[in-house]
């Protein structure tokens, strides 16, 4: 029996749901959540990626601000920025998109940010707070694979999981997050003996290399829970012929197209994995979803408790 599809889309207009009604309660205290964007040059994949980030703050009735300095600005430049909307109270989440221009030494930049309005969660005193398990700000994209497993009702304490990828914005909160809901958690990475094997004794299986199609259908266990991070855009034809040998449909979009998305999981998996994430429509719509989720916490954190304070 094929794999229940983990549907993003849906997880995403669920949460957008409840996130409307508390946006709704702090428009009520005189708190609008903002979210202030930067996108430094002209890369067109990045300008997507915000504008689809600043549409989502327009639909949830939120305020955001896009802040576009050109390509060749400097480090200094950027530090001013981040400290002016470090101090606008009307700013509850910074975002910096990255990458930055290599002149640009962007761990200065992303350490500036206050980290009570880290909302992509990158900052050093955001991943301390994770890994000894206190509230704070979650990197969007782990935190939207943990919601896509709670709100399809999968298990994870006591299950083994295995996180393949290491990086500090996916692999390694993945890893943290799934720890403290009590899976017991291998992390493998490039240099990992017998991958094929680790992975075949995962319940829960979350994979974040940036290889299309690399976890083979065979590598997982029958019933399996597989999270498919990667995205991966395939335009040689030979290499699409191969990943979706058993998907005419979406060859055929390919044909028309010229590229197809595709994860790191081999789209065989489908066959033998309980659940699976597609790809697209499955993890990518979870993370702009934490994004907002993200904006509105640091909101009601910041500012709701000192509106609280102020009334009493
Ligand atoms: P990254 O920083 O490049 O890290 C990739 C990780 O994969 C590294 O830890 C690397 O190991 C490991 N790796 C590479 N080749 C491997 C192999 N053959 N076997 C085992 N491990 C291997 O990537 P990332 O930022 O975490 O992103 C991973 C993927 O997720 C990319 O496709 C990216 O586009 C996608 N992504 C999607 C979203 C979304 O919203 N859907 C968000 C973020 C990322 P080493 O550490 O040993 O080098």
């Amino acid at each position: 029996m094929p794999a229940r599809i983990l549907d993003g889309l849906r997880i995403r207009d669920e949460i957008f749901a409840e996130l409307k009604t508390e946006i709704g309660r702090l428009h009520g205290q005189g708190i609008r959540p903002g979210l202030a964007a930067v996108l430094v040059g002209e890369n067109p994949a990045s300008q997507l990626y915000v504008k689809s980030k600043i549409a989502a703050c327009e639909q949830l009735g939120m305020a955001s601000w896009l802040h576009t300095p050109p390509s060749n600005i400097t480090t200094e430049y950027m530090l001013q920025l981040v400290g002016d909307l470090n101090a606008d109270d009307n700013v509850d989440g910074i975002l910096i998109q990255l990458p930055l221009p290599s002149q640009i030494d962007a761990k200065r930049v992303l350490e500036a940010v206050d980290p009570a309005k880290d909302v992509d969660g990158f900052h050093p005193v955001s991943m301390g707070m994770l890994v000894s398990n206190r509230a704070g700000l979650v990197a969007c994209t782990p935190a939207g694979c943990m919601e896509l497993l709670r709100r399809n009702h999968i298990p994870v304490e006591g299950v083994n999981a295995v996180v393949v990828g290491r990086s500090d914005i996916v692999g390694k909160p993945m890893a943290l997050l799934l720890l403290h809901a009590n899976a017991t958690v291998a992390i493998c990475h490039s240099k990992t003996r017998d991958i094929a094997g680790v992975i075949r004794g995962a319940d829960i299986l979350v994979a974040a290399i940036g290889k299309a199609g690399y976890v083979q259908a065979d590598w997982i266990k029958p019933g399996a829970a597989v999270i498919d991070v990667g995205t991966n855009k395939v335009s040689d034809p030979a290499e699409a012929a191969k990943l979706l040998r058993n998907f005419p449909e979406r060859m055929e979009k390919f044909r028309a197209k010229g590229n197809v998305l595709v994860g790191d999981v081999h789209p065989d998996a489908v066959q033998v994995a309980g659940a699976l994430s597609p790809v697209p429509g499955g993890v990518g719509p979870m993370t702009i979803t934490m994004l907002m989720s993200n904006t509105v916490k640091a909101a009601r954190l910041r500012r709701a408790g000192a509106a609280a304070v102020a009334r009493s």
